[in-house]
């Protein structure tokens, strides 16, 4: 399909009025098409020649900061509430973003959601704007994720302009399409609940049951409710599985921010690990380290909890109680699945989680890189020294990792595949290249004296990230110390 073909539907709009607000974006005056996204393209059923075509530049142009709508857009405002911090806030909801409708593609629905549109009955005090930089960083982290194999939003282009924006200093605005199969967050969910729209709480609860939960339709109330929570529970218990095994940050995971198909949403000061350090908080603002990486599992729980609660309209406690406990063994089951990967080991022993928490700790101790270890391990052929693993290590922990290494051979010892397989296998599970944060920042620098370059690399890396890519060497390198603990705040 060309560009000029796309015609959108909005069956979230359909819902009725309760659920948000009808409202036209306030396009940029001078828009400049700073990039366009050809796996989304891919994912939407659009030409990916569309992305780099010069006569469709101009429109990107237009349509990525809604000078110019899709046919059949209606931008909606969505409302929602959430537990911010531990704290429910009544007053959220789309403050600068619209939904502007859906795709369908082979019976995948496709969301598009147009963020830093301007100002919605739910800005508050905010200039319903958002910055390059922030743009930057939520467009390469869903390809990121979805590179390492983790559900996430993705995003189909970003439009800059001059209209200076003011954040901790003044920058320039940004509009940024996402994608995703749904918007609908926790929040949504807590917001009908809280104010005592029971009708349009169950009426969300059906319309995301017959998408995204088979045998639910025409279900009872209580049942389709029951399912979701099910669904949802199972959706984040894998989201963060996979969140703790690429060394994936969040950084606010408000109820605001969990998506209800356990996409990872709303990209904020989000960050990878350089250094393996469990306690890493990568918001500037989040001074208890409620959101640090080691403290991601719980706080999802927290967070269904919450959900969960929303739900008690619908579904008695004890069924809530019974659905949420799914939760820790799916975790577990997933999280050591996701880590006998990264660790080349196929078959299941019961040592195997041992080994794994040994490593964690030895690499604790050490500070070693999370990713530039795993990628290393996984090239390891029992040989010693090990040199390559042992220059990732301080020499006051070459002793244990040479200890670790010996129970590693012994486990290997029991696979029924050669080292070859396995170095193969273990290159296809420990990526090669993350976002870093300090690279995001060399990008996001560039980017704002005009230089897309570094920005398309990056993305091509992180669409690929298992492959070595030689020309990019240094964009796999650990950061320089300055480049580590970045300070990145909320404001975005
Ligand atoms: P976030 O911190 O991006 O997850 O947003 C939390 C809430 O604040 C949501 O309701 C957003 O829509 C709203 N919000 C964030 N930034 C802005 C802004 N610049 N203008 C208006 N609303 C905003
Ligand atoms: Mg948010």
């Amino acid at each position: 399909m060309k560009l000029s073909e796309v015609t959108l539907t909005h069956h979230y709009a359909d819902l009725g009025d309760a659920f948000g607000a009808r409202i036209d974006p306030t396009p940029f005056e001078h828009p400049k098409l700073v990039h366009v996204n050809p796996a989304a393209l891919e994912l939407l059923g659009i030409d990916t020649s569309e992305a780099r075509n010069p006569d469709t530049r101009a429109d990107w142009a237009r349509l990525g900061c809604g000078k110019q709508l899709f046919k059949g857009s209606r931008p909606f405002a969505m409302k929602y509430t959430g537990h911010q911090f531990g704290v429910y806030n009544p007053d959220l909801g789309d403050g600068r973003a619209l939904l502007l409708g859906e795709m369908e593609r082979g019976g995948r629905h496709w969301e598009l959601h147009l963020k830093g549109a301007g100002k919605t009955p739910y800005s508050r005090f905010g200039d319903g704007r958002a910055v390059l930089r922030s743009t930057i960083r939520e467009y390469l982290a869903g390809e990121a994720l979805a590179g390492l194999g983790i559900n996430s939003t993705r995003a189909l282009c970003i439009v800059g302009s001059d209209e200076p924006v003011v954040r901790e200093k003044i920058e320039s605005g940004a509009m940024l399409i996402r994608v995703a199969e749904t918007h609908v967050r926790f929040g949504h969910f807590e917001y009908f609940f809280y104010t005592k729209q029971l009708q349009a709480l169950q009426q969300l609860i059906e319309f995301i049951c017959r998408r995204f939960v088979p045998g639910t339709a025409g279900l009872p109330a209580s049942a389709q409710a029951e399912a979701l929570l099910r669904f949802t529970v199972r959706k984040s218990a894998g989201l963060v599985a996979g969140w703790q095994s690429v060394g994936f940050a969040h950084g606010v995971l408000n109820t605001d921010n969990m998506s209800i198909i356990g996409d990872t949403f709303d990209y904020g000061p989000y960050g990878f690990l350089d250094d393996y350090e469990p306690a890493f908080i990568c918001n500037h603002s989040d001074h208890t380290g409620r959101y640090a990486f080691e403290q991601q599992p719980g706080v999802v729980l927290w967070n269904l909890n919450a959900l969960a609660h929303a739900f008690s309209a619908f579904v008695d406690t004890e069924t809530l109680r019974d659905c949420l406990e799914e939760f820790q063994p799916r975790l577990i089951d997933e999280y050591a699945a996701l880590m006998r990967r990264k660790l080349g080991l196929e078959i299941e022993q019961e040592g195997d989680q041992k080994l794994c928490a040994d490593l964690l700790q030895l690499l604790d101790e050490a500070r070693a890189d999370y990713t530039l270890f795993f990628r290393a391990l996984a090239h390891y052929r029992g040989e010693r020294p090990a040199a390559t693993l042992g220059e990732l290590v301080p020499a006051a922990q070459r002793e244990a990792l040479d200890q670790w290494l010996h129970h590693y051979d012994q486990r290997l010892a029991h696979e029924h595949s050669d080292s070859r397989h396995r170095n193969r296998a273990m290159l296809a599970a420990n990526p090669k290249y993350v976002l870093r944060n300090y690279l995001a920042q060399k990008i996001i620098e560039a980017a704002e004296g005009g230089d897309y370059r570094p920005l398309q690399t990056m993305l091509e890396l992180l669409q690929s990230p298992f492959d070595e890519h030689p020309d990019c060497e240094r964009w796999a390198a650990a950061p320089p110390e300055s480049g580590k603990h970045l300070p990145i705040s909320c404001s975005s």
